[in-house]
């Protein structure tokens, strides 16, 4: 995930599994919900601190729970 795709996705309201979500915000509250506490910890560090690679993560264990499809 770049910088750009990052900051496309806070300003995004379709969440990855394709549920609406509030800007500024990573994934909907659904998708969220079911990620650990350390996972959602990590998604509030900034862009550049270590955010992209803590979603590419986040986005891992969604894909794992069949809650995101696989990327196209
Ligand atoms: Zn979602």
């Amino acid at each position: 995930m770049t910088k750009a795709e990052a900051l496309a996705n806070f300003k995004s309201e379709t969440c990855a599994c394709g549920n609406g979500k509030a800007l500024l915000y990573s994934f909907c509250r659904c998708c969220y919900s079911r990620l650990s506490r350390s996972q959602q910890t990590a998604l509030w560090r900034k862009i550049d601190m270590g955010y992209q690679e803590d979603h590419m993560t986040a986005l891992a264990t969604l894909r794992r729970l069949g809650r995101v499809k696989e990327a196209a």
